[in-house]
């Protein structure tokens, strides 16, 4: 989704659930990791940059909702009855951003030989290139690599 138009929806939905008027702003992150956030102590509702321009409208949607539903119950109570509370009266659909999400992927990858697993990592792993890690499916030993970049950007 285009980031002007995700960042438009996200203030109108914040509009619509009294969010703007309680002083909450809204501000894009960064974030390679997380989707959103509510931040309580800055009266921020978050989103993550890369998130927004790998997903479509709906995912963003939800994931705009389930923030402002965190901002509604307090961003301290976490997934807790009050958070289910709002995100019911929001619309929120329990589980239907996690699943198929597009996020960037890291620069180091494990490919395990064995069960096929695959793993991505932001960081740079210690041993790199070493035979020094187990497979966290079957155990076997795998090794982390630079990820080559294939043409095609699904990846
Ligand atoms: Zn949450
Ligand atoms: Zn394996």
């Amino acid at each position: 989704m285009e980031i002007s138009q995700a960042r438009d929806l996200a203030i109108d939905l914040m509009d619509r659930h009294g969010l703007t008027e309680g002083g909450w702003r809204f501000r894009f992150i960064r974030s390679r990791r997380i989707l959103g956030q509510c931040r309580k102590e800055r009266r921020e509702i978050c989103l993550s940059v890369f998130f927004t321009a790998l997903n479509d409208e709906g995912r963003i949607e939800q994931t705009i909702l389930h923030e402002i539903a965190h901002a509604l119950a307090g961003c301290e109570n976490g997934h807790g009855p009050a958070w289910k509370t709002q995100a019911v009266r929001l619309g929120v659909r329990p589980r239907s951003v996690a699943r198929n999400v597009r996020m960037p992927q890291g620069r180091y990858k494990a490919h395990c030989p064995k069960c096929g697993d695959v793993g991505f990592a932001h960081r740079r792993p210690k041993y790199l290139g070493q035979a020094q890690y187990k497979c966290k499916i079957c155990r076997s030993t795998i090794t982390w690599l630079v990820r080559v970049e294939s043409g095609n950007a699904s990846g």
